[in-house]
């Protein structure tokens, strides 16, 4: 057997030997590496965190899967130079990891794919982190419907989104108490999000303020729906204030 995909987690077991995490485009994958962590170990390239590998697996004895060869076919070292870049793939890996359930992490595969070339080649951080978000919410049944207007459907003069309701929301349904009229730009913004396809991922920024206001109704959303607590969030907003 074998596949390929991204190492998310590389966890120590034992003294030499590691538990890894891998996300292939049929879920999170995991299996017992021996020996990787000795220096001089022919697979320990294509262990590293965030890279693109292909594993290959001799039959397990009912132990599960048990790695053969390790090749590394990209590493994305440019990313590995910035704390802001790091931050931004330990919370794409921090979503991935507890964000998804392992078969459903399949749907967000190319999306972390491509969020990865595009961190490398250097487009904009926080635009990537918010597209690949707005995947995983929807990859775990939390994507906000922006089609229409959750409450009747209506295509037409849509003017808030409301996480609770889970979407766009009309005028005709706002709820003035409790839901705050969005500008047409956010909202086209949340659209796109939920919208846009992998090989998409670069195909607009934004800007800094709107990306930073969206991540944190994101990660507000995903602690109310998922319970998830995300320790990559900080991370990132300390790092990119420098
Ligand atoms: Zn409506």
């Amino acid at each position: 057997m074998e596949f390929e995909g991204i190492v998310l987690r590389v966890t120590p077991f034992k003294e030499k030997d590691a538990m890894v995490n891998v996300l292939t485009a049929t879920g999170v994958l995991s299996f017992m590496a021996r020996g990787v962590l000795s220096i001089e170990n022919k697979n320990a390239a294509s262990l590293t965190q965030y890279a693109f590998s292909r594993f290959e697996f001799s039959e397990g004895k009912g132990t599960g899967l048990s790695l053969k060869n390790g090749t590394l076919i990209k590493s994305y070292e440019e990313s590995f130079k910035s704390l802001d870049r790091l931050a931004a793939l330990s919370l794409l890996g921090e979503l991935t990891l507890h964000g998804v359930g392992e078969d459903e992490a399949s749907a967000i595969y190319p999306y972390f794919k491509n969020a990865l070339e595009a961190i490398e080649s250097g487009f904009d951080l926080l635009t990537t982190v918010i597209v690949f978000f707005a995947q995983v919410l929807k990859a775990a049944g939390y994507g906000l419907e922006v089609g229409h207007c959750v409450f009747c459907d209506s295509t037409k003069d849509i003017v808030a989104v409301s996480y609770p309701d889970g979407g766009f929301v009309c005028k005709n349904d706002l709820d003035e108490e409790t839901m705050h009229p969005a500008d047409s730009r956010y909202l086209k913004i949340i659209r796109y999000l939920f919208m846009v396809g992998p090989e998409d991922v670069k195909r607009v920024a934004f800007t800094k303020e709107e990306c930073l206001g969206i991540l944190n109704e994101f990660k507000e959303y995903a602690s109310d729906q998922l319970g998830l607590s995300l320790k990559g969030h900080e991370l990132l907003l300390r790092s990119i204030k420098k």
